[in-house]
């Protein structure tokens, strides 16, 4: 998964005690079929067509959680109606067992069951709100089916194969991972697989290639007519040709990406409380605004969603294999499924060519300035194990920024060791060749795995910066490269700054997230809501007229503003700065033998 951060989301914790079974049973045929011609009536109308179920399969589960959200969803939430039949046609009994479960009597006569589904982009609902690419959506021209939001699956019987129907307005264009058979049923090979396949209908453009040996399809609804599947579908091809450079072979033989570019107007009035897009095996889907063009940004989360192939959906912790969808089970590892993945999206792009070192060492500045908004003092172990809590989610961007970073930095550390024969790339690859997808690492044992698999200075490292909070060490690795740190830097953009970034909460006001030095001593603090700039009321619809005219100040000038905190309103006078880059990278006036080893090594796939 990879979020663009808009605002803070709040969870509570919650605790199961119920352990899934994962069996198959070959008399069993179960049928999906979705009916969501009437958009209008905002429900997915679902009847799921069984036969063959015995009584201990007589709980059907809707997911709590999916593989790669690490958050609670609990899409039974979402379930309007909820009725079963048997053959004849007469209602079974059935009971609702929790959020997420339903128990029907005499399941061993079960024919149909027959539900509605509310979407999550705009259900009214406060708690666990559902990430927008991992949700549900209807609307006038397009659908998000995230399948683990309408479908769930029988008590046991989570392997077993299954077949989906859509009925949808013909005039509009489907895009999943899964095929359809000669009369038009979706087949997955297990409940897995189905949850590990979205799907994007409506009016979308479709272009599609051939990278290596894999086929390519990307689908794009767009609301901005700038943006089309032919313009993603060249930085796609780009961005995959130097993934297989990077990985050495095509991961997989075909891959879709479902893009679902919103207008703004969209994404407000759904409430979105983040956007990004999410990873699966044969494909990935993205839901945000879209904001003109192909942005490096874009690229970027391509790359980050389709070196997700390589972890978790191949390398994974044996906690999470069967996955569990109905307990949210941390495993202490996404530092390699978040953390590694967004490093190798970066520097795979470095060494294939389509960004400078210049923009590589950009990328960690980035990463080093949005990290220092989060507590250093809990560790990436501790994040990953809390991730399903309130501090674990809160915390998880450190992942995209910390986690990123440490990587960077462990490749240095295993070039260094090696001579420069054998970095972290090299180092995954191997670990890839020794699991997969259905051999996953043992959960406990991950850790020494790598440390033998290595040197044992490793497992200092490892204690330092993933179970521990030492400050990774930028300044001491990135020398080695022959680059030297300087920790801040006038800008180059003169246009001033108040002092503070801002996102949105939950209740779509702006607030202060990163807050320099100057702006708290002028008395503005984290978490403060914006109310007024300039005497003018600031919302998300005035906020792009409003900046405009402070950006249009100098350096020096004053600018009145009024934040809300605990409800009592706080007027400011602040003097505009001078914006600040840090954590910059800077090129060493000479290189020793070493450093100029080191940087050739690190700057290509050995
Ligand atoms: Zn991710």
């Amino acid at each position: 998964m990879k979020n663009i951060f808009l605002s803070l989301v709040i969870v509570i914790s919650i605790s199961f005690s119920y352990q899934p079974v994962a069996q198959t049973n070959s008399e069993v045929d179960i049928v999906y079929n979705l009916d969501v011609t009437n958009h209008q009536d905002d429900l997915f109308h679902v009847t799921v067509s069984v036969s063959g179920l015995s009584q201990e399969n007589n709980v059907y589960n809707f997911a709590s959680t999916t593989p790669g959200t690490y958050s609670i969803m609990d899409f039974g939430r979402f379930v309007k109606s909820f009725n079963a039949f048997d053959e004849e046609g007469n209602e079974l009994s059935t009971e609702r067992l929790s959020t997420n479960r339903w128990e029907i009597n005499h399941a061993e006569n079960l024919s149909k069951l027959v539900y509605d589904v509310e979407d999550t982009f705009d259900a009214e609902y406060t708690e666990h709100k559902v990430f927008p690419m991992a949700g549900t959506g209807i609307e006038e021209d397009f659908i998000v089916l995230n399948t683990f939001g309408v479908f769930g699956y029988f008590e046991g019987l989570q392997s077993n194969p299954s077949r989906v129907k859509l009925d949808y307005n013909p005039e509009w264009t489907v895009g999943t991972a899964l095929l359809p058979d000669e009369e038009g049923y979706y087949q997955a090979e297990s409940f897995d697989h189905l949850a590990d396949s979205p799907f994007l209908i409506g009016e979308l453009s479709v272009a599609s290639t051939k990278v290596n040996d894999m086929d390519v399809v990307v689908y794009v609804y767009s609301a901005d007519t700038t943006i089309d599947a032919a313009g993603i579908l060249v930085a796609a091809d780009e961005i995959l040709q130097a993934a297989g450079e990077y990985i050495g072979y095509s991961p997989v033989t075909h891959y879709k990406f479902l893009f679902c570019l919103t207008d703004m107007e969209t994404f407000q009035r759904n409430n979105f409380n983040a956007a990004g897009a999410l990873e699966h095996s044969y494909s990935s889907l993205y839901v945000q605004p879209g904001r003109g063009g192909i942005s490096q940004g874009i690229r970027n989360e391509m790359a980050h969603e389709f070196m997700h192939i390589l972890t978790p959906l191949n390398l994974h912790s044996n906690i999470i294999q069967p996955f569990n969808f109905i307990v949210p089970t941390a495993s202490e590892h996404i530092w390699l499924y978040e953390g590694v993945t967004e490093w190798n999206s970066d520097i795979l792009q470095l060494r294939g060519g389509l960004i400078s070192i210049e923009e590589y060492l950009e990328i960690i500045s980035e990463k080093l300035t949005f990290n220092d908004r989060f507590d250093e003092k809990i560790s990436l172990s501790q994040i990953s194990l809390e991730a399903y809590n309130l501090s674990g989610l809160n915390e998880f961007i450190n992942f995209y920024t910390r986690g990123a970073v440490t990587a960077a930095m462990l490749d240095i550390k295993l070039l260094d060791l090696s001579n420069g024969t054998r970095g972290l790339r090299e180092v995954f690859i191997e670990l890839l060749d020794k699991y997969g997808k259905d051999n996953p690492f043992p959960e406990d044992e991950f850790f020494e795995v790598v440390v033998e698999m290595t040197y044992p200075e490793i497992e200092q490292f490892i204690n330092d910066y993933i179970k521990g909070t030492e400050t990774l060490p930028y300044i001491e690795y990135m020398e080695k490269l022959g680059y030297k740190y300087v920790a801040e830097v006038p800008s180059e953009d003169t246009r001033p700054t108040m002092g503070f970034s801002l996102g949105h909460n939950e209740s779509g006001e702006l607030m202060t997230l990163i807050v320099s030095d100057k702006a708290k001593e002028y008395g503005v603090q984290e978490g403060d809501v914006l109310v007024k700039v300039l005497g003018q009321d600031i919302n998300m619809n005035t906020f792009r007229t409003i900046r405009q005219e402070v950006l249009a100040m100098n350096v020096g000038d004053t600018c009145q503003v009024v934040f809300k905190r605990n409800e009592e309103e706080i007027e400011l006078t602040l003097t505009l700065q001078q914006r600040m880059d840090k954590h910059i990278f800077e090129e060493m006036d000479e290189l020793t033998e070493e450093q100029k080893l080191l940087r050739s090594v690190w700057q290509k796939n050995l």
